[in-house]
């Protein structure tokens, strides 16, 4: 029997802690509610809907994120979040023999999905300052590109310009870039797609809708790749996206004032935890997203980590080579921050 399962190292998702009291900060999410819009929508879905299947094709969610894009809805494929989004371009996507790429340093679960599709892959180190050498993508013969921007967990944004060298170098292949946290702060490439036919666009409403709950995701492409991908979901599991997501989903879509309020405040509250951090001796990049992933000049990253979660504040640290002197921090509300800032003058005062 045992050679007959498929064996996989799962994605190790951050802790959702059921402890009261905490500040989380350790899985970017957004730390206001979702629009008080869909709170309303929330309150019309028709329980006894609930027997029936929902929408398929989620029509009302595809149509209005198109209509919201400019786009037409065949250029938009929707998923259970962005990394249902993700896993079915994977699997759509990368069915050939060469290797993809993707960064060493990057969102953690691309390897796995490549590992579970059994899809060869190879990556490219970052830099020593964790930015992306685009000419590690420009020169080679991929079978596939993967690129979070901004990157994920440094936070760090490549141009629109680097975006289309690479899209551009990349004809015979399709590049994935992953935008989940583009709204902080990074250029979107969504405009590139009536230009390049390899190019597929990955957003979620997970972290600047403050949907995470939801489980809302979308993929942006050429009418030809997004067939592609519903051809395989239809494959796999036609009724996706529950009814009350596409209620919730398709309020949230038309409150764009809403969306705008919320993410000006996270990265106002980004930019004084930027200085704050480099007063108590931290160092990072500039992030262009909902978090900082910090070092701290003399304290090691899991210490800090663990003193952190006594005090009841859960940030994310990974064991792994190059970084894991880092802590990634999310942006929370303002007093959240504070609290995070008096807990670590504690932590530092009491080692140093
Ligand atoms: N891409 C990146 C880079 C992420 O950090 C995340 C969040 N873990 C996702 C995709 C997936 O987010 P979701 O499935 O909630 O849309």
């Amino acid at each position: 029997m045992n050679e007959n399962i498929r064996k996989v190292v799962p994605y190790v998702p951050g802790e959702q802690p059921k402890r009261k009291g905490i500040i989380k900060l350790n899985t970017n999410e957004c730390p206001y509610p979702p629009s008080p819009r869909v709170k309303k929508a929330l309150s019309g879905v028709d329980y006894e809907r609930l027997r029936l299947y929902p929408d398929p094709a989620a029509s009302d969610l595809v149509d209005n994120w198109a209509k919201r894009c400019g786009l037409n809805k065949d250029q938009v494929f929707v998923g259970v979040g962005s990394d249902d989004v993700l896993s079915m371009c994977f699997l759509t996507f990368f069915a050939g023999e060469r290797p993809i790429t993707f960064p060493d340093i990057t969102y953690s679960f691309y390897d796995v999905w490549c590992d579970v599709y059994r899809i060869p892959y190879e990556v490219k180190p970052l830099k020593d300052d964790f930015t992306i050498d685009i000419k590690d993508y420009t020169k080679g013969d991929f079978g596939g590109v993967v690129i979070a921007n901004p990157n994920a967990p440094t936070g760090v944004a490549l141009s629109l310009c680097d975006i289309e060298k690479i899209v551009k170098a990349n004809k015979n292949c399709v590049v994935i870039v992953d935008e989940a946290y583009v709204d902080f702060g990074a250029e979107s490439v969504v405009g590139l797609i009536e230009k390049y036919d390899n190019l597929i666009v990955v957003q979620t409403f997970s972290k600047s809708r403050a949907m995470a709950g939801m489980r809302i995701g979308f993929a942006m492409g050429c009418p030809t790749l997004i067939k592609y991908l519903n051809d395989v979901k239809y494959s796999v599991n036609s009724y996706t996206m529950n009814y009350p997501s596409i209620v919730a989903g398709t309020a949230a879509i038309k409150d764009e004032n809403y969306f705008k309020k919320i993410v000006s405040r996270v990265m106002s509250t980004r930019d004084r935890m930027e200085k704050e951090l480099a007063e108590l001796g931290f160092s990072f990049n500039k992030s262009s997203a909902n978090f900082i992933f910090a070092k701290h000049e003399s304290i090691p990253g899991a210490e800090i980590f663990e003193r952190l979660k006594k005090r009841k504040i859960y940030v994310r640290h990974w064991d792994k080579e190059r970084i894991s002197d880092y802590l990634r921090i999310t942006i929370g509300t303002d007093d959240e921050m504070d609290r995070l800032i008096d807990a670590l003058k504690e932590i530092i005062g009491s080692i140093e």
